[in-house]
C-alpha cells in the first residue's frame, strides 16, 4: 500500500476523481431528495389536497368540500351531501 501513496499522482487525475465524486454525490443527493420528496408530496396531497366527506366518507378535493359548523364539530361535506347538511340547519362556514 505504501507504493500507492509514494507514487506521484498527477493533478489531472485528482481533479478527475474529484469531479467524478462530485457528480456521483450530486446524483445521490438528487436521487435521495427526489425519493424523499415524492412520498412526502403524496402524503401532503392526500391530507391537504384531498379530504374525506364527513357524511359519505368519499375522498374529494379539499376545494370541493363545504364546511358547516355543527352543534359539536365542524363537518366538511362534498357537493352531493351539501343538501343533507343544509337540512340539518348547520351554519355554513
Ligand atoms: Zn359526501
Amino acid at each position: 500500500m505504501s507504493g500507492l501513496f509514494s507514487s506521484p499522482v498527477s493533478p489531472v487525475v485528482i481533479i478527475g476523481v474529484l469531479l467524478l465524486a462530485a457528480a456521483l454525490f450530486g446524483i445521490l443527493l438528487r436521487k435521495r431528495s427526489r425519493s424523499a420528496n415524492r412520498p412526502f408530496g403524496r402524503r401532503s396531497t392526500s391530507t391537504l389536497g384531498r379530504q374525506s366527506c364527513s357524511y359519505c366518507r368519499r375522498k374529494v378535493p379539499a376545494k370541493e368540500l363545504t364546511f358547516y359548523a355543527g352543534p359539536s364539530k365542524v363537518v366538511g361535506v362534498c357537493r352531493q351531501c351539501r343538501p343533507q347538511a343544509e337540512r340539518q340547519a348547520l351554519m355554513r362556514l
